[in-house]
């Protein structure tokens, strides 16, 4: 079974007089375990996409199914505790907590799983920073850290509660290449031992190239869906 369902799926925006389409009629089916690129340029939708599949925004029309059940039938809690437990978000600008040390920001969403100790907590801490190869900086703040290990922060962060899904709105965006393909290969690494569902954004080439299934999507529309089959795409 998909663990995302998107079934044509419309986002409209009001800006005033005018109408935006963000996206029109997406139908988009995300088995688990996939290393999923949604590739376009600037201004195509690619985060409203992504933000109704993490729950955090409502489409227009049509519906979204996590694991089989509709979101729009699900209570605020129920939705808080979905998210909590099956989502993780990771963001071009990293969106840490500038006040909280690395493991702080890794454990701040443990706090929403109440079946957790404080010695879960810290273990699952613990294990995540050092799977992005943070271990020795878990007392820096955000701002003592550059932006690869904040972005490995954020991976940290997305996982440690175990998520199933983990999405990623453009994560290269600030990052030189070199770090940006290190965050990528990362992800994949994690992708491939943990079976963590990963669906990021990007409109570069080259990281798009890195994934193992492909989004194409234009004005709000998906214009491709592509699988990587050796060294190549097909669509
Ligand atoms: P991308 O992530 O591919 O850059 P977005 O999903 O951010 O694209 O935006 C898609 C379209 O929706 C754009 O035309 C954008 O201006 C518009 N849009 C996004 N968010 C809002 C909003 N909150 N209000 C009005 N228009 C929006
Ligand atoms: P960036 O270039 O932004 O620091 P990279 O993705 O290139 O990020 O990864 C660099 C990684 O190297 C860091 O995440 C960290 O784990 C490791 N690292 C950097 N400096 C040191 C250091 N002085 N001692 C040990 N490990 C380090």
């Amino acid at each position: 079974m998909a663990i995302v369902q998107v079934e044509n799926v419309y986002k409209r925006y009001r800006l005033g007089e005018q109408e935006v389409t963000a996206l029109s009629d997406v139908t988009l089916s995300i088995e688990p375990g996939v290393f999923l690129a949604i590739a376009g340029p600037s201004g195509s939708g690619k985060s409203t996409l992504l933000n109704i599949i993490g729950c955090i925004d409502t489409p227009s029309a049509g519906r979204v199914l996590i694991n089989g059940h509709d979101v729009s039938g699900q209570t605020p809690d129920e939705l808080a505790d979905l998210r909590a437990r099956t989502i993780g978000f990771i963001f071009q600008t990293f969106n840490l907590l500038p006040v909280l040390s690395a493991e702080e920001n890794v454990e701040y969403p443990l706090l929403q799983l109440p079946e957790l100790s404080k010695a879960e907590r810290q273990k699952r801490v613990k294990h995540y920073l050092s799977m992005v190869g943070l271990r020795k900086y878990a007392t820096h703040r955000p701002n003592q850290l550059s932006g690869g290990q904040r972005q490995r922060v954020a991976i940290a962060r997305a996982l440690a509660t175990h998520s199933k899904i983990v999405l990623a709105d453009e994560p290269t965006a600030n990052l030189d290449r070199k770090t940006g393909e290190n965050i990528l290969r990362l992800m994949k690494m994690i992708n491939r031992e943990s079976g963590t569902t990963f669906v990021f954004s990007t409109h570069d080439r080259r990281v798009m190239n890195m994934a193992d299934r492909l989004v194409r999507i234009e004005d709000g529309e998906i214009k491709a869906l592509g699988m990587r089959k050796d060294d190549g795409w097909v669509f």
